[in-house]
């Protein structure tokens, strides 16, 4: 056994450490690598940062990590044999890190660039609670709403680095009672709503949608072509709401997006839901077809990780997460509070040069789960 050192609890032979890191029993790919991030930002070059976690991987991860970086491990402890093991990280200059950060985030091909594109929650209550929800969304989900004032603050920033699209999802965004000032807030943007159009035909939800502006895209969830797959995933009567939703909002002048979330991408059923869609005229490019992420209240689905996602950079109203099917996913949280926004693409862009630095290698510095 290590002696540990009073008070901070990390073995004495560490030697002096900044701040420490628990990562339990995390791994790189499923969550260590954003805790780190997140810590080492903190730090002042040459600062120490300990870690501690009983994965056995971080034992060669860790230091291929640092190496990929250009930190250094100065220490290295387990408690007892077979871990839980300590590093003593020195950060790098910072030269060493901004350098891995400008070869990589700007070269990859599909992706997005990090700072483009942003996601808000704008609340987490919902009408209905769907039983493949990744936000656990229902109508007793806390609302957990974004304040305008904030995104005023979110949305200058944005701008002013240079982000050209928002997407608004919930919950149901309708739900919110302030939705049209968030909305307007991203003015100057390339504006989407992620809805599930059931509760806009009337009274003051009504007038939100009609004094919304009209290069605003309402994405629609419909996931089937009838309603027995669609209402079976999302409750009773929910298909002819999102139909009646999609046809109102389209004779308003709005350009509606199509989404549908499947658990088998049954090829019939997909074949049917386009021709559904021709019938409605909704365009092919506005036409989403998704698998059903295993998160939230999904017990089923595509299982996520950090190896796995490409980050989506995603704010709620009380933090700041990696993807917006990741909200309930504490390993994928990127910041405990949505602003600034600097800080949340800085630990996605740091996170990307490691993975991009390890891609390049050909090491397996992401475990798969
Ligand atoms: S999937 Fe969408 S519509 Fe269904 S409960 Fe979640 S937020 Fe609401």
């Amino acid at each position: 056994m290590v002696e540990l050192a009073d008070g901070d609890r990390t073995p004495r032979s560490l030697g002096e450490v900044e701040t420490v890191v628990d990562g339990g029993d995390m791994d790189c790919g499923s969550g260590l690598l954003l805790l780190i991030t997140r810590a080492m930002r903190r730090l002042e070059p040459g600062q120490v940062l300990g870690v501690r976690s009983a994965e056995v991987s971080v034992v060669s991860d860790l230091p291929a990590w640092a190496g990929l970086v250009g930190h250094d491990v100065v220490a290295e402890v387990a408690e007892s044999d077979g871990g839980p093991w300590w590093f003593a990280v020195s950060k790098a200059g910072r030269s060493a890190q901004s350098a891995a950060r400008s070869a990589t985030v700007f070269s990859q091909g599909e992706r997005t660039p990090v700072g483009r594109r942003l996601w808000i929650y704008t609340n987490f209550d919902c009408n209905l609670a769907c039983a493949y929800c990744c936000a656990e969304s229902s109508p007793r989900a806390a609302a957990r709403r974004f304040e305008p004032a904030v995104a005023d603050a979110v949305f200058e920033e944005f701008t002013a680095q240079g982000g050209r699209e928002v997407f608004l999802t919930g919950g149901e965004p309708f739900m919110h009672p302030e939705l049209g000032s968030l909305v307007a807030a991203a003015g100057g943007l390339e504006r989407t709503v992620l809805t599930n159009a059931m509760i806009f035909a009337r009274g003051s939800r009504r007038k939100t949608l009609e004094d919304l502006d009209r290069d605003v895209v309402l994405q629609v969830s419909l996931d089937s072509a009838t309603p027995e797959l669609h209402d079976r995933q999302r409750g009773t009567g929910s298909w002819s709401r999102a139909f009646e939703g999609i046809e109102l909002a389209r004779s308003l002048g709005f350009r509606v997006r199509v989404a549908a979330t499947l658990y088998d991408e049954d090829p019939e059923g997909v074949e049917a839901l386009h021709r559904r869609l021709d019938e409605l005229g909704i365009a092919s490019p506005d036409r989403v077809v998704r698998p059903v992420a295993q998160e939230g209240f999904a017990d089923q689905g595509v299982h996520v990780s950090l190896e796995n996602l490409e980050p989506e950079p995603t704010l709620t109203a009380d933090g700041a997460w990696w993807h917006p099917v990741a909200v309930t996913n504490p390993h994928l949280r990127i910041a405990d509070a949505p602003l600034p926004l600097a800080e949340v693409f800085g630990v996605v862009r740091d996170t990307l040069a490691v993975q991009d630095a390890a891609a390049r290698t050909g090491r397996e510095v992401f475990r798969c789960a």
